[in-house]
């Protein structure tokens, strides 16, 4: 008697396209210390955490940069000529003072335009 095999398990393949490095969630990859999408994005990160501070808000909206196109892209997206992001401190922990002590940065597809086409509103990609 044999037993029957299991089936495989689908491994999810979304990766960084510069380094390899697998996709965690949002637009969060774990990137190699030398991947330029990595340091772009790590550079992002510390002026989207500036223009919180500056705006005095925990949300705002702006265009996406390339490498951020590329990682849409990455995650299933279209290959996108211009999109627009929203971004936004989901933590907003403060301390006793009122200072802000920590922050959570989450980015979210708001709309896209592909080459050729006209802007379209996000609609989840289909894995
Ligand atoms: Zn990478």
């Amino acid at each position: 008697m044999s037993t029957p095999l299991a089936p495989p398990v689908e491994r999810d393949r979304r990766a960084c396209p510069e380094c390899g490095g697998r996709w965690v969630n949002d637009l969060k990859f774990n990137h190699a210390p030398a991947c330029q999408i990595g340091a772009a994005d790590d550079g992002l990160r510390i002026a989207d955490l500036e223009r919180f501070k500056r705006l005095h808000s925990p949300v705002f909206f702006r265009p996406a940069r390339p490498h951020e196109l590329k990682l849409l892209h990455a995650i299933g997206w279209p290959i996108m000529e211009e999109a627009t992001v929203i971004v936004a401190d989901a933590m907003q922990t403060r301390d006793a003072a009122g200072e802000h002590i920590d922050t959570i940065w989450v980015r979210a597809l708001n709309s896209y335009r592909e080459p050729g086409r006209a802007r379209a509103r996000h609609a989840r990609p289909q894995p």
